[in-house]
C-alpha cells in the first residue's frame, strides 16, 4: 500500500463487489472500463466503481488536470 508512484500513467483500482474483483486501469481508461464491465456483466447497473478511498483523490487529480484548481481559494 505504500508503493511509490512511478512515472507511468497513474492507475486507478476499480472494485466490483459483486464479482469480488479489483482491477487496475490507467486513469484515462477508467470511465471506459467501468461502463464496459457494468454493461457486460451487470446489464448496465453501476456496480463496479472506482475504489471509494481513491475517489476523492481522483476528483482532485482530475480537477488539477483540467486546471480547475488554478484559482487560489482564500476564504
Ligand atoms: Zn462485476
Amino acid at each position: 500500500m505504500a508503493e511509490t508512484m512511478s512515472e507511468e500513467d497513474p492507475t486507478v483500482p476499480i472494485v466490483c463487489t459483486e464479482c469480488g474483483t479489483e482491477t487496475r486501469v490507467p486513469l484515462p481508461d477508467v470511465e471506459d472500463a467501468l461502463s464496459r464491465h457494468n454493461d457486460g456483466k451487470h446489464d448496465g447497473e453501476e456496480i463496479a466503481e472506482v475504489d471509494p478511498v481513491l475517489k476523492d483523490r481522483l476528483a482532485d487529480l482530475v480537477a488539477a488536470d483540467l486546471g480547475l484548481l488554478e484559482e487560489p481559494s482564500e476564504n
